[in-house]
């Protein structure tokens, strides 16, 4: 029984039996040599270090889509000034809300689902900047550093997400 408390991996401090050749928790070779077990914690901390970047980009492409949303909302208002006599306001609004309420939704959604909201977010918003050409090609040009911007941010977020996941996978953590 007492031998118990000593069986401590040094790597992750779970417990582990005597006869286990590798730690059942983070696979750690208990068993090994001095070298084998320096490489294996060396390796883990350089995917730890990857984790917190990798966590920085998704939390880069959350914020992109509460600046699309902020965006959004900005330029709805200010085309307001500039709606015409014969323009179907009722449309114009609604069409506004909707966009909004989507990203909003999808920024806030990002932080439990980041890959289905920030893929979802990321196809709205290139449906969005579509249609924006084709019905004025002239759009393309205006803000195109920041459209760019976005679009690289959600893209680089999805990969995040998805490194994240196999990373943890591989360090056998929540
Ligand atoms: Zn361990």
């Amino acid at each position: 029984m007492e031998n118990q408390n000593i069986n401590l991996c040094a790597c992750c401090a779970h417990h582990y039996e005597s006869i286990d050749i590798f730690c059942n928790t983070c696979g750690y070779p208990l068993q090994g040599t001095k070298q084998q077990q320096d490489a294996f914690i060396a390796n883990r901390t350089v995917k730890e270090i990857d984790l917190v970047d990798l966590k920085k980009k998704i939390e880069s492409a959350r914020n992109s889509l509460y600046i699309i949303t902020a965006f959004l909302g900005i330029s709805g208002l200010f085309g307001l000034f500039f709606i015409k006599e014969g323009d179907d306001l009722f449309y114009y609004l609604i069409s506004y809300v909707i966009l909004v309420g989507a990203f909003l939704a999808f920024a806030v959604w990002s932080k439990t689902k980041p890959a289905s909201a920030l893929i979802s977010g990321l196809s709205l918003y290139v449906i969005v900047q579509l249609l924006n050409i084709i019905a004025d090609p002239a759009t393309l040009f205006s803000g195109i550093i920041i459209k760019v911007l976005i679009i690289a941010y959600l893209i680089k977020g999805i990969i995040a997400v998805l490194e994240v996941d196999k990373i943890k996978k591989e360090l056998n953590i929540k």
